[in-house]
């Protein structure tokens, strides 16, 4: 045995070998260093050129996540800046040096202390949320300040930590995170979700971890169960390095199965797509192992450009899109700027409360001169694959008949002038907001099909922004009311014969897939990076077992209860795997079976 090992709850799989590099986010930094009257001007001067070092950091960080990620989940960081942004915190830390004559650390730190006591008497959980996230964005300029972000990793390192919070893509920017410890965070914290992302090994509830590994130990990290081993002996080592390879191995594996479709162990077809932001997505992964693009997020194609883009831009790059995924349904979701998407050459007016405000088809069915040419683009450009249209932000029937018209005249409109297009390109609407959701019947009959989002359903179904880190605990697709509505939406759906498509963030997790067939859905899309893992993940359960887990879900009070039971089942399915249990039924476009067990 090395030196000892530790148990955690793994947020992120994977394995990773380096040096432990403890970056805690709270205090514990020793005293504060005085400096002397004379010098405190050049103290502040110091705090804000740290500041600003670490401004540009963020900003850097974005991009990245925006290029290596997505924008979606570069947004996470962006709220990290919000918090650097803080006035009140700023302010403080600069008086500090002034009255206190206290170093720039010191100063901050004791800044930090005073914003956070308000919320002392906060709920735990809110408390824990709204503090971590602060000190998370704040823990970079001390970092800075400290002289700690010069450090240029030799090897990735194996950051140590107290919480699981976003500021380490920090560190991914620069190369030097093998994978993260944490004595504390949760599965759909911002730091497991960036952790999953980055594919950066991630571990929290690790007891101790801060008083008992020390800077610069050799670690293993087994990002698959959860165990890390401190200061391995040198078989340990062997063993460790033979079990990664194997890993890798069976990645290879998965990654070759997935371009077979995926069927349940009882002979189910789920249907795995793929969200994409742009065209340059579509060269990110292999676009075998799809059944298609479940969602096409068409706003980016205007957020990046200076004036919003032509007819015939549009064309062109639908066109393209739909060449390359070839007989296979791409759905192309109209404009969702607004609410959080703002487009930087289109001023919308200031509203106190954006994500209620005016944003997707609320936009589009306002602005003809945007919305038209968008759909006149794709009608023309179906004509070269299978196209579908998907409309966000649907809150009502009346909006997508609206649509409908329009379709009917542009179409008219083309007949008219002899220019090649389509007639029968499918309409669809999302269920995003609570009150589609419950007309989802009503919206049945006028869109030929439905698409489920996720991301925003949740938020408006709790009232809670994820993004918000006060309230973001409550945020929860587990809880029962998000999965009683998953489950009307795609009941109301089937009762009218039409498919239903779940595309928010909750379909990248495999251990949620077995949750989501059960409640009803037959076709899930997803960040093309989880395709393999997600049809892994249904060709381990059986659509019996899925539908058990799902009753018993829908008729537990709390969310707690209902990750209970996603764990049990999880448990079941890896202890089926271990026995070796694999036979049962395997229908001939099977891929190979094999064990999973180290893919999660
Ligand atoms: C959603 O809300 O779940 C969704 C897929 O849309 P977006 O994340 O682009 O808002
Ligand atoms: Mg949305």
């Amino acid at each position: 045995m090395g030196q000892f090992v530790l148990k955690g709850t793994s947020v992120s799989s994977g394995f990773a070998l380096g040096p432990a590099r403890i970056h805690a986010t709270s205090g514990g930094e020793g005293a504060p260093r005085s400096i002397r009257p004379e010098d405190v001007g050049t103290e502040i001067d110091r705090f804000d050129a740290a500041l600003a070092r670490s401004e540009d950091q963020l900003r850097r960080n974005i991009r990245f996540a925006t290029e290596r990620v997505g924008a979606q989940d570069a947004r996470i960081l962006e709220s990290q800046l919000q918090f650097l942004a803080d006035v009140e915190i700023r302010d403080r830390a600069r008086r500090n040096i002034r009255e206190h004559q206290v170093d720039a650390a010191a100063a901050v730190e004791r800044a930090l202390a005073h914003f956070v006591r308000p919320f002392e008497k906060a709920l735990p959980a809110v408390r824990r949320d709204l503090i971590q996230e602060v000190r998370s964005a704040w823990s970079v300029v001390l970092n800075e300040l400290r002289g700690r972000n010069m450090i240029v990793e030799s090897q990735p390192a194996v950051i140590v930590t107290d919480e699981l919070v976003p500021w380490f893509a920090t560190l991914i920017e620069r190369g030097s995170v093998a994978a993260v410890l944490a004595e504390a965070g949760g599965r759909y914290s911002h730091g497991a979700i960036l952790a999953r992302s980055f594919g950066v090994p991630a571990i929290v509830g690790v007891r101790d971890l801060l008083r008992r590994v020390q800077n610069g130990a050799l670690v293993a990290v087994n990002g698959d169960d959860g165990t890390v081993l401190v200061e391995p002996t040198e078989p340990e080592l062997r063993l460790f390095e033979a079990r990664r390879i194997a890993r890798l191995e069976q990645r290879r594996e998965l990654a070759a199965a997935a371009i077979h479709p995926a069927r349940t162990r009882d002979g189910a077809r789920v249907q795995v797509m793929a969200n994409v932001e742009s065209l340059r997505d579509l060269d990110g992964f292999d676009l075998r192992t799809v059944d298609g693009i479940g969602l096409y997020r068409t706003e980016y194609l205007y957020l990046d450009r200076l004036e919003f883009p032509s007819e015939d831009d549009q064309y062109n790059l639908y066109r393209r899109a739909l060449e390359r995924l070839g007989d296979r349904p791409v759905v192309f979701r109209t404009l969702d700027s607004g609410g959080d998407k703002p487009l930087p050459y289109f001023q919308t007016p200031k509203e106190a409360n954006p994500a209620l405000g005016w944003r997707g088809l609320r936009i589009s069915l306002e602005m003809p001169d945007l919305f038209v040419p968008q759909l006149r683009a794709l009608l023309r450009a179906a004509v070269h694959g299978n196209a579908r249209i998907l409309l966000p932000m649907v809150t009502s029937v009346e909006e997508v008949v609206a649509v409908r018209s329009l379709l009917a005249s542009i179409r008219e409109d083309f007949r008219a002038a002899g220019i090649p297009h389509r007639e029968d390109v499918p309409l669809g609407a999302m269920i995003e907001v609570p009150a589609a959701a419950a007309v989802a019947d009503g919206l049945a009959e006028v869109a030929d099909f439905l698409s489920i989002g996720t991301n925003d359903l949740v938020q408006y179904l709790t009232g809670a922004d994820r993004d918000n880190p006060r309230v973001g605990h409550l945020y929860d697709p587990y809880h029962p009311g998000v999965l009683r509505t998953i489950r009307d939406v795609a009941r109301r759906a089937a009762d009218s014969g039409r498919e239903v498509s779940l595309c928010g963030e909750l379909a990248a997790d495999p251990q949620t897939t077995p949750l989501l067939v059960g409640l009803g859905l037959r076709s899930l899309s997803m960040a093309p990076v989880a395709i393999a893992t997600v049809k892994s993940a249904v060709r381990s359960m059986r659509i019996l077992d899925a539908g058990a887990l799902a009753s018993s879900s829908l008729s537990c009070r709390t969310s707690t209860q209902v990750r209970g039971l996603v764990d049990a089942f999880e448990a079941r399915r890896l202890g089926f795997h271990s026995a070796g249990a694999t036979s049962g039924s395997s229908p001939s476009e099977h891929a190979p079976r094999r064990d999973d067990r180290d893919e999660r």
